[in-house]
């Protein structure tokens, strides 16, 4: 039997806990926070989105930073072995909209009472207000090798492998500040450089603020740098006081974030992505027919919302109280192509206060993608958000927690699970 020792009590930290005590190993779990999975507990608005239902293939494009480098853990410890994984511990799922896996109880907490449980049941010994502050490493003639670690109190806890599962430096109010990339620094890893990303996106423009509140659902964005488009979504989105959020603008930070830091780019909004230039035309020439007598501004009720309205017809160029008989067909197809192409000016990113995960972390080049063991440490597991690795919303991030998880706890210490990819895993 090894001892094992896994520093953070969140999703990859948890799940590594689980199969290591499967694997006959006595672990011993610390978590610096008063209580397990904080972080969990707020995913998916409190509901959690476990995974997704898609198939394994198409995790791949899902995954913003090093995909590859994801094989053998997605395909180690499947969406649908999660599943079976909570279905066993007995968290009923459900399956809603772009495959998103939930509770069917929609809590959060009960993913985290079953990992408890399930921790409890295999023997792992969790220390709670547990703050690791550096690991301990042995150096030999065969090389370095992880053997301990101390907390805060100055204690120190030896054991035969380490698995750090620290998170990112999103949300730092959840426990994660980023210890592990200071940990990994210190052992000689690289960590690539850090940025917030799944962030609401900041824009220029007066009217931002008075959109706050607005959602627009079944829109289309675009993002272009002036030239090139970077980004194209179908979907909702909301505005805020400072800019715009909501599913798309959450992923398209992800993949635009990087080009934010040094210019401002365009976000295209398409307000009626089912009609074509054509078609909207037409319908905006039934409603002006309808409303031929009335003032401009009081002929376009039926095509946006309350909110979007006067700053609609303020941007249109046509004047507000024009009788809609006196506007021109000139007018009036400039009006339709601003409804097709609202733009607005984003000029950066939100915070690590506000976004949903880290991008960057520690190097995945120096990292066994079969076990999540480090190539310059013997022992040294990382596993979950403190590596270089994130993904687009939609059940992916928490997906790499659990299979990276799942890969370093059955490869620390002792070594008895059999791997059967996709087909499930025995003891
Ligand atoms: C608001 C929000 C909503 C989200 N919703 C979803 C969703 O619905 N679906 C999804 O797939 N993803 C979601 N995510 C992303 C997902 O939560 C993360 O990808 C996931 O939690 C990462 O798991 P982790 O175990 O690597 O890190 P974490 O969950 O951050 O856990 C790390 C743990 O380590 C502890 N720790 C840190 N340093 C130390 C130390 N020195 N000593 C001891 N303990 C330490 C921390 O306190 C923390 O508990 C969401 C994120 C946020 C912020």
């Amino acid at each position: 039997m090894s001892r094992i020792l896994i520093v953070g009590g969140g999703a990859a930290g948890m799940m590594a806990a689980v199969f290591a005590a499967k694997n006959g190993n006595q672990v011993e779990l610390f978590e610096k926070n008063e209580k397990l999975g904080k972080k969990l507990f707020i995913t998916g608005k409190g509901r959690c989105n476990i995974t997704n239902a898609a198939d394994l293939e198409d995790f791949f494009p899902a995954v913003t930073s090093n995909p590859k480098f994801l094989y053998s853990a997605f395909y180690s410890f499947t969406n649908e072995q999660v599943i079976s994984f909570f279905e066993d511990l007995g968290v009923k799922t459900k399956v809603e909209r772009g495959g998103r896996v939930f509770p069917a109880s929609d809590h959060s907490s009960d993913v985290i009472q079953a990992l408890k449980r399930e921790m409890d049941r295999l023997g792992v010994n969790v220390y709670l207000n547990a703050e690791v502050k550096e690991l301990i490493i042995e150096e030999s003639a065969g090389g370095k090798r992880a053997n301990g670690l101390r907390l805060s109190s100055g204690r120190k806890i030896s054991g035969d492998a380490v698995i750090v599962a620290t998170g990112g430096i999103s949300y730092p109010s959840t426990g994660s500040t980023g210890d592990g990339y200071r940990f990994a620094g210190k052992c000689g890893h690289k960590v690539t450089e850090l940025s917030p990303s799944l962030v609401p996106m900041e824009v220029k423009e007066w009217y931002a603020g008075g959109l706050m509140g607005l959602s627009l659902r079944n829109i289309e964005i675009r993002i272009t740098d002036g030239k090139k488009k970077l980004y194209q979504e179908f979907g909702e989105m909301l505005f805020t006081h400072y800019g715009v959020t909501g599913p798309v603008i959450l992923s398209a930070s992800s993949i635009v974030g990087n080009r934010l830091k040094d210019k401002e780019l365009t976000l295209h909004i398409d307000l009626k992505p089912a009609l074509t230039e054509d078609q909207l035309d037409k319908r905006v020439l039934r409603d002006f027919e309808a409303n031929h007598n009335r003032q401009f501004k009081n002929a376009v009720d039926s095509l946006f919302p309350s909110k979007l309205r006067p700053v609609i017809v303020e941007l249109s160029g046509i004047p507000e109280e024009k009788k809609v008989h006196e506007i021109t067909k000139e007018e009036r197809l400039r009006f339709v192509r601003l409804i097709k192409d609202f733009t607005m000016t984003l000029t950066g990113l939100r915070g690590y206060n506000e976004a949903i995960i880290t991008k960057g972390g520690v190097s995945v080049r120096e990292i066994d993608p079969g076990s999540m063991e480090s190539r310059l440490v013997k022992e040294l597991y990382f596993a979950g958000e403190v590596l270089d690795l994130d993904a687009i919303t939609g059940g992916y991030n928490l997906q790499i927690a659990w299979s990276t998880g799942y890969l370093a706890g059955v490869n620390a210490g002792v070594k008895v699970l059999v791997h059967r990819p996709i087909s499930g895993y025995t003891v």
